[in-house]
């Protein structure tokens, strides 16, 4: 593919002249939910334009470092779909940072148990390790009861994944949605600056400006905010760590520092990073490789999940009567993985959306009261 293709003039010399030309789909929101879905368009053939408000990766996909983890949470069951969505991922081709494979330490003598149960069951996924045979291995993972090892996991640098997948695609950054319309099978998207786009099939992809648009602000989304940090990576450890994930995660940036994340913090009073924050990462990550207690702090920053309370599964669907506006949010804490996978649904699935699964549909707030 050629080279991306960033359309849109510098804001100061701003023009508002329409673009008449009909695209099969306009995007909204270059994030990982707009870029995988433009990247499997257009492999159907659609002639895709995607329009964001600033540049690609503004949003949650700014956000640095991002662990693929098949097995999460606290039983380590693999996640929804995740063999097809790991596929899916590997045809797309987002560059590895490092080679596969991510470690989670046991908690505790139960999740060890949990673990283990979960690798002999997946063993395609998961590689249980004892405590000794751990130590060998990695003598910098505190694992007092073993480690899984999750074969198929892996970190990815989110906004290099973005560049990735919209490589060859027109987007136009700068472009801000204000407004749409629907009549007689097109619709046409306003820009905030005037300039008209027809499409259609209008794909809003938008992350946390979903919940505060008046057409879509009472559709069950709900926002976290995150905190992540940069800190200098202590001396004595191997030059560059694999993944690890536990009440936390920690990822090499392979640059002598490494970034620990995240807070979840589901209100709050401040939109930026936090002191408190930042010491609860500098803790999760002295728990998840030795050393890290006085580590240097080199850089803090924020983003803002958005979810679908109850499901925890992605929002993919028409939210307009006459079907051909969608939504496509709600990616949680599995933003890599969920994107990839529900992407490659859309084109069939913006044909047949009665095949759009249950869990997955729009849910809107006024609809359950
Ligand atoms: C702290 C933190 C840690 C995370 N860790 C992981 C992880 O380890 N693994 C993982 O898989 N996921 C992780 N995630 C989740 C992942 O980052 C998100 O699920 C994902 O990035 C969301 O992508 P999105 O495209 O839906 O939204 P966003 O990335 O927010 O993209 C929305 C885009 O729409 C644009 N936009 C908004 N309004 C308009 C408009 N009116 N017109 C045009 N454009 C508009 C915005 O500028 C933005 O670029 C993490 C998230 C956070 C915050």
């Amino acid at each position: 593919m050629a080279d991306q293709k960033h359309d849109g003039p510098p804001a100061t010399t701003e023009t508002i002249a329409s673009d008449d030309r009909l695209r099969d789909v306009v995007i909204v929101g270059a994030g990982l939910a707009g870029a995988s879905a433009a990247f499997h368009l257009t492999q159907a053939g659609a002639d895709v334009l995607v329009l964001e408000k600033d540049e690609p990766s503004s949003g949650a996909s700014g956000i640095g470092y991002g662990m693929v983890n098949p097995m999460m949470a606290r039983k380590a069951r693999p996640v929804w779909e995740v063999r097809n969505a790991l596929h899916v991922l590997d045809l797309m081709g987002p560059p590895l940072q490092t080679s596969k494979g991510l470690w989670r330490p046991a908690g505790s003598v139960d999740q060890a148990t949990l673990f283990q149960k979960a690798a002999e069951e997946h063993p395609d996924v998961g590689r249980w390790h004892g405590p000794e045979t751990t130590e060998r291995a990695l003598p910098w993972l505190p694992a007092p009861w073993g480690a899984l090892e999750v074969i198929e996991g892996r970190s990815l640098h989110i906004p290099s994944v973005v560049t990735h997948w919209t490589r060859g695609i027109e987007l136009q950054s700068n472009r801000a949605i204000a407004s749409w319309d629907e009549h007689d099978g097109i619709v046409t998207a306003r820009c905030q600056n005037g300039q008209l786009f027809r499409t259609r099939k209008l794909l809003l992809c938008m992350g946390t400006a979903l919940t505060t648009h008046p057409e879509t602000s009472d559709l069950n989304l709900h926002v976290i905010k995150g905190q992540v940090a940069r800190f200098k990576k202590p001396s004595g450890l191997p030059t560059i760590l694999p993944p690890v994930s536990g009440h936390g995660y920690l990822v090499d940036a392979g640059d002598g520092s490494c970034w620990v994340g995240s807070t979840f913090e589901h209100t709050w009073t401040e939109e930026g990073p936090t002191a408190a924050g930042t010491e609860e990462l500098r803790s999760k990550a002295a728990n998840l490789a030795s050393g890290f207690e006085q580590a240097e702090l080199l850089d803090m920053k924020v983003g803002f999940r958005v979810t679908v309370p109850g499901s925890r599964k992605p929002m993919l669907g028409p939210i307009s009567k006459k079907g051909n506006v969608w939504v496509f949010s709600g990616l949680g804490a599995k933003g890599l993985l969920f994107s990839a996978y529900l992407g490659s649904q859309i084109p069939t699935l913006f044909n047949k959306p009665e095949a759009i699964p249950e869990a997955f549909r729009v849910v809107r707030r006024s609809a359950n009261p």
